[in-house]
């Protein structure tokens, strides 16, 4: 009996080791997605507070994070998630541009890291990130209560629609209501306003800018060995992209760019992983807003109400519906100046 009992006890006890061993990396915030051997895609989850997706890509010699996230705590992930993959020694932090959710993790990478930006991206975070996390001292705090007050009121089913506008936003603010204690802005030291190609033992790394498109400067991540693109906030895959900060015949330029490069995996600032298809319809969508103001029958004398505008029945799927009317008013102002 005692050989029994003993022969059980290492079974169980080697089995359980090795799975203790083998790396199972599982976030409430973010889906750790392998795109190739040493390319992983962060993907923000609904009720987490990643925000953002993020890239992780090992060249051979050095790691590169793309991106950082809204939350520093989420950040910290990102370097666990890269010691138990064993990779190569994070070097770089790229930040795609001077949003909050894509910058705001920085802070937690040692300061031999270095951070990569544009100089306007870098110039934007230094000057406008100070007044942002003030002003997100009044504003994120009231929204948070809003959502967290939705939250408690809820009563219907939690793979509702409803559920799930209330798990996207509700984290998003949770954050930013403590982001005046919380963060310390880091300002990227490196600037690339062109094409620079980091070699590596595994792939060579790219990152393009071609100045204005989602935002005043926006930066890409390419790995032409694999067809892999991260393409930052320019590409929103099934969720309705933000045009207020940006440029549209820059981005339109910008989503022409990406069409000459060989692309198999996409991975969105925001929304899954897809394929070039997102290419497509994100030109599209501008497209059609640009469209869909164009046709509106004028009466001067009466202010437009965006809100009375139908969203179209192939975007009524898509996330941040809260961003089309938002893109309405943007692009009415816009076609005002043309
Ligand atoms: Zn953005």
């Amino acid at each position: 009996m005692k050989i029994l009992f003993f022969c059980l006890f290492l079974l169980f006890g080697v089995s359980s080791c090795i799975k203790k061993t083998a790396f199972e990396f599982a976030s409430p915030n973010f889906e750790l997605i392998k795109l190739a051997d040493g390319v992983y895609a962060c993907i923000h989850k609904f009720g987490g507070k990643a925000i953002c997706n993020v890239g992780i890509i090992d060249n051979g010699t050095e790691t590169f994070i793309f991106d950082s996230f809204l939350s520093p705590e989420v950040a910290k992930e990102l370097i666990v998630v890269v010691e138990k993959l064993k990779l190569s020694p994070i070097k770089y932090i790229v930040n795609s541009h001077a949003h909050n959710d894509h910058i705001r993790g920085n802070q937690v990478f040692s300061n031999d890291i270095e951070i990569i930006s544009t100089a306007v991206t870098g110039y934007e975070i230094a000057v406008n990130e100070p007044i942002d996390i003030a002003d997100e001292k009044e504003y994120a705090i009231q929204s948070f209560a809003f959502y967290d007050s939705l939250l408690n009121e809820y009563k219907g089913d939690s793979t509702d629609r409803a559920f799930l506008n209330i798990q996207m936003w509700r984290p998003y603010y949770e954050v930013l209501s403590n982001s005046h204690n919380e963060i310390i802005t880091r300002v990227p030291n490196i600037y690339i306003d062109s094409i620079k190609t980091f070699p590596g033992t595994n792939r060579d790394i790219q990152l393009i800018s071609r100045g204005k498109g989602h935002t005043k400067s926006d930066l890409v991540l390419y790995i032409p060995n694999d067809n892999i693109l991260f393409a930052g906030d320019l590409v929103f895959n099934e969720m309705h992209p933000y045009l207020p900060s940006g440029y549209m015949d820059e981005w339109n330029g910008w989503l022409d760019y990406f069409n000459t490069l060989n692309v198999d995996q996409l991975v969105p600032g925001h929304g899954n992983v897809g394929g070039p298809e997102q290419i497509f319809k994100m030109k599209e969508y501008i497209s059609d807003v640009y469209v869909i103001i164009k046709n509106i029958k004028r009466d001067t004398s009466v202010d437009l109400d965006f809100t009375k505008i139908k969203i179209p029945e192939k975007y009524k799927d898509w996330w941040f519906e809260q961003f089309f009317v938002s893109n309405l008013k943007f692009m009415n102002t816009k076609i005002q100046q043309e």
